[in-house]
């Protein structure tokens, strides 16, 4: 139900999304080549400008860009990955959990990593070898596995405390490496990780799993490497801050784990995949649904930003004009005067660098009839640069959607 008056509001980021012109693509940007006259009936019609989700120059991960963009300052809630990918595999946590990223991988019997995702396990064959991994208990700490996908997994160690540790992921096939503390309260961690290491490639040693993998030449799966650890804490609630019930629309773990973090709900959305083969549909009636029920929808799409890391300048305007076509289209269609649309994306994601950047990425606010039009015509990264806002960072995107859904208190008398 919804808590309070004013207007709903929908946020749409687009994973990834801004660009910068390359020679391979005509000096032009993906938004600049995309047809999408929906993005740019948005941009006719509203307040535009570039975000910078943390600050200028930064160069964002999608997780701290998505919490500030949320209203969420990292330097005071960021809980690092693992926690969030935690929330993203549906694993409750409480205070004091540390929850790492894990990759099952093979390791020689001098413990040095062989390979790190284990000849790239398939997610049926992990997901059996985790089984074997329940139950454990090393030095009074309950240790939770969950199999994710793949060769992934989420490790929680049960209320332990301190998450200022070394990670025993190398990122490089080599020795595997010893968690060690970076402060006194997070030795028992580091104690709990080494011990963690020995037990898990006790139970999977010989296990029949890895017998029948060594028969065949495949590497065994026969050790978890972990990094990313991060101490779970509770935050006020997105709707104890906005006053707004939210919800959140997204295919991959971490952004439903960040939802989660906040405190919004997050269903799972029949054939949302996070790539290009999403089924974009589905998640609009989904954000459609959610909007009857919710103040705040938080709709995210993935595969910008995946066309991005791999450099495919071409594939991304298709995905940006097929993102046009089926969900800010029939949206504007839909929705009338009294829902905020924001339009943005997490990062830059530069095409011809296939990795994050901290150039900013364009935004669009817009309520039907109702948003001061800005001489903008085009939902790009240089027609939005003109935007009447400038640039902004990412903690300025909720109070601007407090003002426009008439949420905003008056600061002073
Ligand atoms: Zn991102």
């Amino acid at each position: 139900m919804a808590l309070s008056s004013g207007s709903k509001a929908i946020l749409i980021i687009l994973d990834g999304l801004g660009d910068r012109q390359s020679k391979k693509s005509g000096w032009k940007t993906p938004l600049q080549l995309a047809r999408k006259p929906a993005m740019d009936k948005m941009a006719c019609e509203g307040m535009c400008g570039l975000l910078y989700s943390i600050s200028p120059g930064v160069v964002p991960g999608s997780d701290t860009a998505h919490l500030e963009i949320l209203g969420y300052e990292t330097p005071k809630y960021y809980p690092k990955r693992g926690p969030l990918e935690a929330l993203g595999a549906n694993i409750k946590l409480n205070h004091n959990d540390v929850a790492f990223r894990a990759n099952f991988a093979t390791v020689d019997e001098k413990m040095n990593v062989i390979d790190r995702r284990a000849g790239r396990i398939d997610t049926q064959t992990a997901r059996k070898l985790a089984d074997a991994l329940k139950g454990i208990v090393i030095d009074g700490v309950n240790v939770t596995v969950k199999h994710t996908v793949e060769h992934r997994c989420v490790v929680v160690l049960r209320g332990i405390g301190g998450d200022d540790v070394t990670e025993t992921d190398p990122h490089e096939n080599g020795k595997r490496l010893e968690c060690k503390p970076l402060e006194s309260r997070s030795a028992k961690t580091a104690q709990v990780v080494n011990k963690l290491a020995m037990e898990v490639y006790g139970r999977l040693m010989n296990h029949p799993i890895n017998k029948a993998r060594k028969a065949s030449k495949l590497p065994e799966a026969n050790m978890l490497i972990l990094r990313g650890g991060g101490e779970y804490f509770p935050v006020p609630t997105f709707a104890v801050r906005f006053g707004m019930n939210a919800t959140c629309i997204a295919a991959g773990a971490l952004y439903k784990g960040i939802a989660r973090f906040v405190g919004m709900s997050a269903p799972d959305v029949p054939g949302a995949t996070g790539d290009g083969n999403s089924n974009l549909k589905n998640k609009l009636v989904a954000a459609r649904k959610a909007l009857k029920s919710h103040d705040f929808v938080f709709l995210h799409i993935k595969a910008t930003d995946n066309f991005s890391h791999d450099g495919m300048c071409l594939k991304k305007a298709k995905m940006i004009e097929k993102i046009d076509r089926e969900v800010i289209a029939p949206l504007l269609k839909a929705i009338g005067n009294d829902v905020v649309i924001v339009l943005t994306g997490d990062h830059s994601t530069p095409c011809c660098k296939g990795e994050h950047s901290g150039d900013p990425t364009p935004i669009v606010f817009y309520k039907k009839d109702n948003t001061r039009r800005d001489g903008v015509k085009k939902f790009d990264e240089l027609n939005c640069a003109q935007g009447s806002l400038g640039w902004i960072e990412g903690k300025h995107v909720m109070p601007i959607i407090m003002n426009l859904t008439d949420r905003a208190k008056k600061y002073g008398a």
